[in-house]
């Protein structure tokens, strides 16, 4: 029996760690692709701009952590899935074949805006070094322009980051927050962003709400009202679209049984999962006997995936893309394989359901050496928006304990 889990970020190594600890190399073979060498801890890439954490703690060995979990490890892009043959084809032509699937592929950087991609970016490791590069090579003599697009966390995030570095580092540098939404940090309820937004005013931090930025150039920064921004140094922090392999593996499955089957994306192009977390209709079979059929399933984990639950009246909980939800879906993914594998008739139990929701957010925000923010808010249970205002607690705390937390599961999966 062989599993194999393209994409090796929080999300598959979770899947692969879990899975190999219920079952040993010899019950199930488990292979995993990534395009890169090294993982990524991208709670970390913010803290790269000040120094505050280095490359090498941001990166985590893929062949090593294979070996240590009894995996094999392609080191290669994935181009396309047949779910039909069930099949991994990769940019070199190699043909993987698998009987139970994971997709944790994650997002992709939405560069949305001309001139946003030659911006600098933190997406990746390479990005948040080639940034800290940049912000090093500046001559501080005299004043300087940051201006960071897109006041979501990550953008946040930075912009706590460098307002604290230049005060702590003495340099003179107006740092600018461009936000198209009416209030930083828009997915998260209002008393989260007014109480980073009382904080970064404090550090000086120049905020533009309701601003839209219609192009980036060497120039600056051009806004939609024709204002232009000056810039040294722009950072672009405008979000996630659905990865672009989603596209191409988006086909029509021809099962035996039941016909054509259509391809389960969300409307604005996520992966969609049921429940139990398997794409829906991607599952293939095989009869054992008569009435009996062994099932061979296609799960999908993380931030490829947008997860939804719509009550009536009650506010939509849209799973947030942070590394400890893709860590908790792929711990539940990981027992429903276990159970697939451990009996073919035993249905799935374990249902995923995400604690940390848009309207629900449990974040911790590193914002500099000296403090950060945690944000709690219970479990993404039913909530109508009169709760959400009595449970959402904002406080900050050290940045010690940011940083613990936000890459402790990272260091227990990579580093030890
Ligand atoms: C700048 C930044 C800062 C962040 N800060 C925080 C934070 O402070 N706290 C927090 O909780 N979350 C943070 N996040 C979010 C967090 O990093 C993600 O939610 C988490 O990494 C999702 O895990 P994943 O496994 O689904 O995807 P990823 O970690 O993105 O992993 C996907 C993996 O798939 C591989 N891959 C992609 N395409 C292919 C392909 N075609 N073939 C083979 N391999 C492929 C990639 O190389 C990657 O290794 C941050 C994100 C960013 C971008």
């Amino acid at each position: 029996m062989k599993l194999v889990v393209v994409g090796c970020g929080i999300g598959g190594a979770e899947v692969v760690a879990n899975v190999r600890k219920r079952l040993p190399k010899k019950e199930l073979e488990i292979c995993v692709l990534d395009q890169r060498a090294n993982t990524q801890c991208k709670a970390l890439h913010p803290l790269i701009l000040s120094g505050r954490a280095t490359p090498e703690e941001a990166s985590g060995d893929l062949k090593r952590f294979a070996e240590a979990h009894d995996a094999e490890f392609i080191n290669e892009r994935v181009e396309d899935v047949d779910f039909d043959e069930r099949l991994v084809k990769t940019e070199k032509g190699r043909e993987v074949s698998y009987d139970h699937l994971v997709l944790a592929f994650g997002a992709e950087p939405d560069f949305s805006v001309p001139g946003a991609e030659g911006a600098h970016s933190i997406y990746t490791l390479e990005d948040a070094v080639r940034a800290k590069n940049a912000l090093d090579a500046l001559d501080f003599s005299k004043e300087r322009d940051v201006v960071v697009v897109g006041a979501g966390l990550t953008g946040v995030e930075v912009a706590g980051e460098l307002s604290d570095f230049f005060t702590r580092t003495g340099k003179k540098v107006k740092v600018t927050l461009v936000e198209k939404e009416s209030r930083i940090l828009p997915e998260l309820p209002e008393e989260v962003s007014s109480f980073v937004a009382n904080i970064l005013k404090e550090r000086g931090v120049e905020m533009l709400t309701s601003t839209k930025v219609t192009e980036i150039s060497d120039a600056g920064v051009m806004l939609e009202d024709g204002r232009m921004l000056s810039s040294d140094f722009t950072l672009w922090a405008g979000g996630v679209k659905p990865h672009s392999l989603i596209k191409t593996i988006a086909r029509v499955k021809r099962d035996p049984y039941l016909g054509e089957i259509g391809f389960p994306v969300t409307e604005d192009g996520w992966l969609r999962v049921e429940p139990f977390s398997r794409l829906m209709g991607m599952t293939s079979f095989d009869e054992v006997g008569e009435g009996e059929y062994k099932e061979y399933m296609v799960f999908a984990v993380g931030d490829a995936v947008k997860f939804e639950v719509v009550e009536p009246d009650f506010l939509e909980r849209v799973s947030m893309k942070t590394m400890d939800e893709a860590e908790r879906h792929a711990k539940t993914v990981a027992k429903n394989i276990a159970t697939v594998l451990k009996g073919w008739t035993k249905p799935l139990r374990h249902i995923y359901i995400p604690k940390n929701a848009t309207v629900t957010p449990n974040v911790l925000i590193p914002m500099g050496e000296r403090e950060g923010v945690e944000v709690r808010c219970g479990s993404a249970k039913r909530v109508s928006p009169r709760e959400i205002r009595r449970k959402v607690k904002v406080r900050k705390v050290s940045a010690e304990r940011v940083r613990k937390e936000v890459e402790g599961g990272f260091k227990a999966l990579f580093k030890e």
